[in-house]
């Protein structure tokens, strides 16, 4: 007899979301964490930690810049580095204190040390001090989720030469940042530090900065991180990093071949994140990855090998919170028998920027590659009342919508609070909503969400109001 149903490995928020799915629908459950906290990458060391000194340090520039224009007068402001950090480890140990209390309370069965497979339904937990313990099992589901990646020439030596995660935790405002990719991790931490003072230098191999989405968002996002400070290097083929003592040297080629050289104390190198299954004995459950490193999964998840199924950053697709959450629910439903559905396309991405990115759907670069019929509606933040109560007039909302059905076929917000707003967004697509539908609801005054209404009435037939 197995002792469980399911046993996840790893508790990211697909692993434990996985979990108190699979609980809630009546399964005996366990679930392996090779570190002593819950809650992966996400919680300890990604989404988390990052928005809190996002906040914080977004506080500290208005402080500087804008208090005074909203008559607030107060003496110059000092970043306390070691309080914004202890403050942002104080809310990841509440949020994984958060994993555990649910996880008591769905009764799953938690084992800290590394999980690996010994057959298809054995997973053995060894601990740190080398003890081990068999779990046998019905399903097992691969929840191990990526690490950073980096480039072959590069030595992360995790002092100068660092990932996220030690960017997380700096013990210094670095007085010149240079950051390897100007994707999601290079502008939020970036801008993290931008924002406390340091000079921050973003090298980015593509034409642009966030490179996989609307390229009308790339450009308006590098209008207003130039605004900070930032400065940008794009269409630059990175050739060597080499740091020495407090010092770190970044070699590049420009786009017409021509060398250039910055030197900085701090290099972030955030140039994606690769899947990760090491010592997670695939072999012995007849699983191999791709040439990715990726495990491969059928339409409902499901590996290669019957009864093992695999999720979040591990597999394809976007490496996302959401993402790898909406999969764990979605196993854990297929598992007992019933029919979820996950709609790829719908799954909002977010840049934690200020202003912050937002969008869902297809860009104008896809739509136009595949060959799609489309009108476009837009509507700067600035014509919006609590744009300018507020002082947050940079950015924009774009309108994709079919160019016969008037169907909404993506959205691209670039404004204060896009993370929130891109929700309408989500529902009114996954409802297959017109622009017309959203440009004739009420949308409350004055608040950041009428631009979406105005860019949908300037889809619909060109006719916003308030511009
Ligand atoms: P993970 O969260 O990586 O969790 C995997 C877990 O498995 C880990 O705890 C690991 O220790 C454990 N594990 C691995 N192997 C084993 C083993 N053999 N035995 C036992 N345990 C094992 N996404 C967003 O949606 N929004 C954001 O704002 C956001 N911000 C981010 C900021 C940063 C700096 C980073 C690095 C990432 C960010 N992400 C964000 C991405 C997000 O963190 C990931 O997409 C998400 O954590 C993936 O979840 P997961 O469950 O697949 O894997
Ligand atoms: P990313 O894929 O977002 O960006 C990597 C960037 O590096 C790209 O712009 C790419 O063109 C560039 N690049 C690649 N090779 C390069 C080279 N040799 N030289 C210069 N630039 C190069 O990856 P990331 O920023 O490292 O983030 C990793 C993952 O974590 C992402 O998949 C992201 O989805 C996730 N994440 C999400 C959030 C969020 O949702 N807000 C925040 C942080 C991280």
């Amino acid at each position: 007899m197995a002792k469980y149903d399911v046993v996840i490995i790893g508790s990211g928020p697909g692993g434990y979301v996985c979990a108190l799915r699979c609980a809630q629908l009546g399964m005996k459950t366990a679930l392996v964490e090779k570190y002593p906290v819950l809650g992966g990458t996400c919680l300890n060391v990604g989404c988390i930690p990052s928005k809190a000194l996002l906040d914080s340090s977004e506080h500290f520039h208005n402080a500087v810049e804008n208090f005074k224009e909203h008559g607030i007068d107060i003496p110059a402001p000092k970043v306390n580095l070691a309080q914004m950090i202890k403050r942002k480890q104080e809310v990841v140990d509440q949020t994984t204190a958060g994993i555990d209390f649910l996880m008591k309370k769905n009764k799953v069965d938690v084992f800290h040390g590394m999980g690996s497979f010994v057959s298809k339904n054995q997973v053995k937990v060894t601990r740190g001090d080398g003890s081990n313990e068999v779990l046998d099992t019905v399903k097992v589901i691969i929840a191990t989720g990526s690490k950073p990646s980096s480039l072959p020439f590069i030595t992360l030596n995790k002092e100068r030469v660092i990932t996220s995660t030690e960017a997380l935790k700096l013990k210094e405002v670095p007085k010149h940042l240079i950051v390897v990719g100007g994707g999601v991790i290079g502008l939020e931490l970036g801008s993290v530090y931008a924002r406390l003072g340091s000079e921050v230098s973003v090298v980015e191999y593509m034409d642009r900065i966030i490179p996989t989405m609307d390229s009308t968002m790339s450009k308006e996002l590098q209008k207003v991180l130039k605004k900070l400070g930032m400065k940008f290097y794009l269409g630059h083929k990175v050739k060597a990093v080499a740091s020495k003592g407090k010092s770190v040297t970044l070699k590049a080629d420009d786009p017409k071949g021509t060398e250039i050289e910055l030197k900085g104390d701090y290099c972030l190198v955030s140039v994606g994140r690769k899947p990760y299954t090491d010592n997670l004995g695939l072999e012995n459950a007849g699983i191999s990855v791709d040439e990715r490193g990726r495990i491969p999964v059928d339409e409902k998840l499901q590996t290669g090998t019957p009864g093992i199924y695999a999720i979040g950053d591990v597999i394809k697709g976007a490496m996302l919170a959401h993402k790898a959450e909406e999969e764990g629910v979605f196993v854990a439903e297929v598992i007992a028998g019933q029919h979820p559905h996950i709609d790829y396309n719908l799954i909002p991405g977010v840049v934690y920027t200020w202003p912050e990115v937002a969008a869902v759907g297809k860009t104008e670069e896809q739509l136009k590659d595949e060959g799609h019929a489309f009108k476009v509606g837009s509507f700067p933040m600035r014509a919006l009342g609590r744009s300018r109560a507020s002082m947050n007039l940079d950015g924009l909302v774009k309108v994709l919508a079919d160019k016969e059905t008037d169907e909404i076929l993506g959205v691209h917000i670039i404004g204060a609070r896009a993370a929130d707003l891109i929700a309408e967004a989500v529902v009114a697509m996954e409802f297959r909503a017109s622009a017309e539908d959203i440009s004739r609801m009420s949308h409350a005054h004055p608040t950041f969400a009428e631009a979406m209404k105005e860019a949908c009435l300037d889809a619909t037939d060109k006719r916003a109001l308030h511009i």
